[in-house]
């Protein structure tokens, strides 16, 4: 598997060790209902990690709750409650929305207030080296100190003085890009009692506390949404090669594009918010991870109604088309092999992973499903129980490595068949106002008929929405 490094801007193979790869991505700060671009980075690379699982890759995958934050303290003294019940409740939504959209691949989840004595250690071992000062207010890293601060960006730390964000305020600073690892606590906020004194830690500290704790000062990918880069995963490199002397920290670096809507930046205040609960009143899960998944990883995503739309369609036909083919397969009298689908089919398994393996390429690979199914349908009537068989269980276990798990077999209420035998019997005796009754009355109920070849196939009407 070859993956796109931000670091060196180059694609680059990921190898196969007996060792597990040890991937972290930036987890939510949970102060606010998460949104469908929160969504999109975690169906991504929970897609990932399925995907180099189902090809024998051994993927520790560590996440971190950023569950102490100034956002957190906001808005808890804004609704009058405590910064630890405004955490506990936007983590119990996130992990109750990962689990309706299918993720589920995360092997740990390590709350940041969970691990402030390796905070704690990371800082006096940077303020022991020279890399933190003191100030009034709290602890700094010097960026100035490290020489390879911007790498990954590609700023240098002049540069990075001019274009800050989410960073930390102080007039005592020494640079203006200089970001705090330990915050002294102001009355009412939040506080630790520690040796640095009593206070809360960055932002940035308790993803580098967090990784040393599970993988140590160096490991194999970091992930996260693209807008992390700098100066957050900037941060986190200068202050784990600062402190323990080792580079590079990650040897990968994942970033997942924007998600926009409408073509505009998705906020509160343009009215274009939509949280993962609002999707998931329309749609399927399924629909957006396949939306997310017709995009590539690295490229900006624009959410439109009319690519929902889209998608929904095209996974309609395609578990129709499964549904279609497991009733050949029990219906059929042929039992020649086909020849011709066996070799169409050993085609779409060979384009599918070289998509994957090429920078994990997931637009490529459904496309390469897609034109299966086009090329398959004129072989339809040629072929075996076994043949339609083998096509399912090769079109189901593609698309389940990267977690779009359609079903082989819809399940037909027995009242609903027995409408559909009613159907038959009076097409038999060429009543076909009476079988037109039928078939509006099966509609009505939410199911539609496809007479095929084999006799009437009965599925759901609105398979993936709501
Ligand atoms: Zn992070």
């Amino acid at each position: 598997m070859n993956l796109f490094n931000t670091l060196s801007g180059k694609k680059e193979l990921i190898k196969k060790s007996k060792k597990p790869l040890r991937l972290f991505v930036c987890g939510l700060t949970v102060y606010d209902t998460p949104h469908i671009g929160n969504a999109r980075t975690y169906v991504m690379f929970d897609s990932f990690v399925r995907y180099m699982r189902s090809q024998k890759y051994t993927v520790t995958y560590l996440q971190n709750i950023t569950d102490i934050d100034d956002k957190i303290i906001d808005r808890a003294q804004r609704e009058n409650t405590s910064w630890k019940k405004i955490a506990h409740t936007y983590e119990q939504l996130y992990h109750q929305n990962e689990k309706s959209l299918g993720i589920t691949s995360v092997s740990t989840y390590a709350r940041a207030t969970d691990y402030i004595p390796e905070i704690v250690r990371q800082i006096q071992t940077l303020i022991k080296k020279g890399y933190a000062y003191q100030t009034d207010d709290g602890y700094y890293f010097d960026i100035k100190k490290f020489e390879r601060y911007g790498q990954l960006s590609k700023r240098s730390a002049d540069i990075a003085e001019q274009a800050v964000s989410r960073i930390d305020e102080s007039i005592t600073k020494h640079n203006k890009g200089d970001f705090a690892l330990w915050k002294f606590s102001k009355e009412g906020e939040p506080s630790w009692k520690t040796p640095l004194g009593s206070g809360r830690p960055g932002w940035h500290i308790e993803d580098t506390a967090i990784t040393e704790k599970f993988f140590g000062p160096q490991y194999d990918i970091h992930g996260g949404a693209l807008d992390l880069k700098f100066p957050h995963h900037e941060a986190e490199i200068a202050q784990q090669e600062a402190a323990s002397g080792k580079h590079p920290l990650v040897r990968t670096w994942m970033h997942a594009g924007f998600l926009l809507v409408n073509g505009k930046k998705m906020s509160k205040s343009l009215g274009n918010f939509i949280s993962i609960n609002d999707f998931l009143k329309e749609y399927h899960p399924l629909v957006f991870r396949h939306l997310v998944l017709t995009h590539h990883y690295r490229s900006p995503m624009d959410y439109t109604e009319k690519l929902v739309a889209q998608s929904t369609q095209t996974l309609a036909s395609l578990q129709k088309f499964i549904w279609k083919v497991s009733f050949i397969q029990t219906h059929t009298k042929n039992q020649k092999q086909n020849v011709a689908v066996k070799k169409i089919l050993t085609n779409t398994q060979k384009e599918f992973h070289n998509a994957l393996a090429d920078d994990f390429n997931t637009p490529q690979a459904l496309a390469s499903i897609f034109l299966l199914l086009t090329s398959l349908e004129s072989h339809l009537t040629k072929i075996s129980s076994r043949d339609a068989l083998t096509i399912n269980t090769t079109i189901l276990s593609l698309l389940e490595t990267i977690g779009i798990s359609l079903i082989s077999k819809s399940k037909i209420p027995a009242s609903i068949q027995r409408l559909s035998a009613k159907r038959e019997l009076a097409r038999s005796y060429k009543q076909f106002m009476q079988a037109d009754v039928l078939r509006n009355e099966i509609h009505q109920l939410g199911y539609i008929i496809d007479d095929t070849p084999w006799g009437p196939l009965v599925m759901p009407k609105n398979i993936f929405t709501k």
